[in-house]
Formats: structure tokens, C-alpha cells, sequence
């Protein structure tokens, strides 16, 4: 296994192999690049199948933080760590101490924050071992209360500001009243943004997989409920996944007619070779890692403890970062996607 020579190898600042006997942790964690701030990135466990499989990830994810934190103007480098082992099985409070002090061996170049397979319980255990872990869930909430270390809401809410632009600069409109909005997966995410939609007067069509969550949508906020396969078809203004990734593919395209796909899910396109197709049909699309930042933000607010309306205004500017992609991509006639990496690497000093 080759880290300088890896496919998903570019020009990382740091890769660190953790193990640690006792607890039986193995684990990586990649500082792709710090230029703006220290690496803030997730601890994903997964029953990765081999070595190799959790190298590729952490290089690849850590790159994409870069990115991410870049584009919502944080002062943050782009990190993640990686946990080799099954979450529901391979769990103990001990593994997530022995965690900790890796992170802490790194010496906040890298600071964690939760991702799949870890959460609050977690990064609680880690922090005992580390002050540089992100998301135990310590600052007020949005609307008042003891803050529980979920970044949804500010995920939703940036989502949702960042549709607002997408329909202004696509369609010309001001306003969101009669929208028509297809969401794909009412979770925490997607709910938030169903109920900030409603306010603003969208129409709202949603599916889940989970009938219950697609249930509360439709009794609580008035979405029509439609099938898993039936939501690319509608004839809506914007398509909003909010589910899960690859959901961009040549057979949903197929089926999509909105103008613009807008949402909060990872890694929307199941080949980056599609934000091609999406432009040449006249579809504009939020590339995910640009209007899905509020969660990173959320975690950096609670983090560094700004206020509830600092972290406001800052998700707010997910709005900005998105129209300047937007009004770059019509006029130097490229994909969203290229403008916002190339607008991430101008921010990031590459
Ligand atoms: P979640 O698990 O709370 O919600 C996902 C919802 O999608 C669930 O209700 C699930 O039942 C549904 N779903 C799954 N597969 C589906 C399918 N094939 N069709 C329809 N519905 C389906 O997750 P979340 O935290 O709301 O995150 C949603 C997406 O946004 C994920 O891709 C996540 O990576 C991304 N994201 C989340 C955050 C955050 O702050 N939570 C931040 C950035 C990106």
C-alpha cells in the first residue's frame, strides 16, 4: 500500500497511521491542507474491508473538507480521521479514549467533529482526552436552550438560503411563494428544510423511505407524499436530495425535469463528469460541498463560541459564495462544480 503514489494522493500535508493495542484501535488520520487554519474534519468508523479501502477514504474526504471549509470562508484546513471497525459492533468507551489521544498527539493541527458511524456520545469522550474535538455539543441552540451538538438545523438553514439564490439567479424570482419544491428524504436535514420552505410559501413534495418521517411532512407541514421513484419526475422548480449520495446518475437524469437541483446530501453526482450534462441541459445545480457548509460552520461556531447571529449571518453567506459560482459558471460558460473548486483553491492559497 503506497500513500505518495496513491490515486487519491495530493500533496497531503500529513497522513498518521493510530493503533493502539490494548483497545485494538486502528485508525488514519489525514491533514490535507492547512493554509487557512488548522484541519477540522469528521471521524468516520466504518468496517472499511482493508487498509487500503480506509487510506483511500481519509485521503479523499480530508481533500474535500479543504474545499468545503475554503468555500464557506472559515478559518479552517481540510482533515478527517478514519476509524477501521464495524460501529455496531466495535464500539467501546476505552476505543474512543485511545481516539482521543490520537487526535491530541497531532496537537490541534487536526481537530475532530463527528461523521458517520460516530456522534455526540463520542467526540464527549473523546473531548475528555482532547481540547481538540469539535461537536460535544456545548453552545446555545438556534432557538434558545442547551446546545445538543447537532448541526442539522444550520445545515437545513444554509440549504435553504442557498435555494433562494439558485431560484433567483434560474428562474428571476424574489420571492418563494407557490415554489414548487420536490424533497428526497425528510430526516433531520430535510425536514428543517420542509419546514423553512413552508414559511416561505414553497409548495412541497417529499419521499422517504422511512413512511413514518414522509408521514410527519405531510401532516405537520402539508407535502404531498410520492414514491421513491416517482420524486425525479415531478415537474417542479427544484429537486432538493436530502437523502444520500450518487443519486445523480444517468438514469435519474433521465427523469429529472426541475431547473435546479439544490440540496443537502454528500456527493450528489455519481460521476463528476455529470455536472457537464447538468449544464449543457440548462439545469443549474448547487454543487453540494458549497450549500451544505452549514453544518461545518455550526460545528466551527460552537467550537470557536460565536454568537447565535454571527453564526446566522455566516451561514447567510452560503448565499453569496453560491451566486458568485452561479454568475461565474454562466459567464466563463463552465460547470458549477470547476468554478467552485477553482473559487475554493483561489480562497485556500492554492
Ligand atoms: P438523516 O439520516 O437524518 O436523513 C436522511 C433521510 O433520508 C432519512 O429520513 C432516510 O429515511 C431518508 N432516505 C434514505 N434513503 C432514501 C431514499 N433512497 N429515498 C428517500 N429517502 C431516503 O440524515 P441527515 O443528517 O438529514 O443528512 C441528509 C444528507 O445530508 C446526507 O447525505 C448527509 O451526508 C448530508 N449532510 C448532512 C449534514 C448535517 O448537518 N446533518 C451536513 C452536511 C451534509
Amino acid at each position: 500500500m503506497s500513500v505518495f503514489t496513491h490515486v487519491e494522493f495530493d500533496h497531503h500535508e500529513q497522513v498518521v497511521f493510530g493503533h493502539d493495542k490494548a483497545t485494538g484501535l486502528k485508525a488514519i488520520i489525514a491533514v490535507h491542507n492547512s493554509n487557512l487554519g488548522p484541519a477540522l474534519g469528521g471521524c468516520r468508523m466504518w468496517p472499511y474491508l482493508n487498509d487500503e479501502q480506509a487510506l483511500r477514504d481519509v485521503l479523499r474526504l480530508s481533500r474535500g473538507m479543504t474545499y468545503k471549509s475554503a468555500l464557506a470562508n472559515l478559518p479552517l484546513g481540510g482533515g478527517k480521521a478514519v476509524i477501521i471497525g464495524d460501529p455496531h459492533r466495535d464500539k467501546s468507551e476505552a476505543l474512543f479514549q485511545a481516539m482521543g489521544d490520537f487526535v491530541d498527539s497531532l496537537g490541534g493541527r487536526y481537530i475532530t467533529a463527528a461523521d458517520s458511524g460516530t456522534g455526540v456520545t463520542e467526540m464527549r469522550i473523546m473531548a475528555e482526552r482532547s481540547r481538540h474535538v469539535a461537536g460535544a455539543g456545548t453552545r446555545e441552540a438556534l432557538g434558545g436552550g442547551v446546545r445538543d451538538g447537532n448541526p442539522s438545523p444550520s445545515t437545513a438553514y444554509g440549504t435553504f438560503v442557498g435555494i433562494r439564490v439558485a431560484a433567483k439567479h434560474r428562474l428571476g424570482r424574489d420571492d418563494l411563494t407557490g415554489l414548487r419544491v420536490a424533497i428526497q428524504g425528510v430526516g433531520q436535514v430535510g425536514f428543517s428544510l420542509a419546514q423553512y420552505l413552508k414559511e416561505a410559501g414553497a409548495q412541497l413534495w417529499v419521499c422517504d423511505i422511512h413512511e413514518a418521517n414522509a408521514r410527519k411532512a405531510a401532516e405537520q407541514l402539508g407535502a404531498q407524499v410520492v414514491g421513491q421513484n416517482e420524486i425525479y419526475g415531478l415537474d417542479v422548480d427544484v429537486f432538493a436530495p436530502c437523502a444520500m449520495g450518487g443519486i445523480i446518475n444517468p438514469q435519474t437524469l433521465e427523469a429529472l425535469r426541475a431547473p435546479i437541483i439544490a440540496g443537502a446530501a454528500n456527493n450528489q453526482l455519481a460521476d463528476a463528469g455529470l455536472a457537464e450534462e447538468l449544464r449543457r441541459r440548462g439545469t443549474l445545480y448547487a454543487p453540494d460541498y458549497a450549500i451544505n457548509a452549514g453544518g461545518i460552520i455550526d460545528v466551527w461556531y460552537e467550537r470557536s463560541g460565536g454568537s447565535e447571529a454571527e453564526l446566522r449571518k455566516h451561514v447567510e453567506g452560503i448565499g453569496e459564495t453560491l451566486r458568485e459560482i452561479f454568475v461565474r459558471a454562466d459567464s466563463e460558460g463552465r460547470t458549477t462544480t470547476a468554478v467552485a473548486d477553482r473559487l475554493a483553491e483561489e480562497r485556500f492559497g492554492r
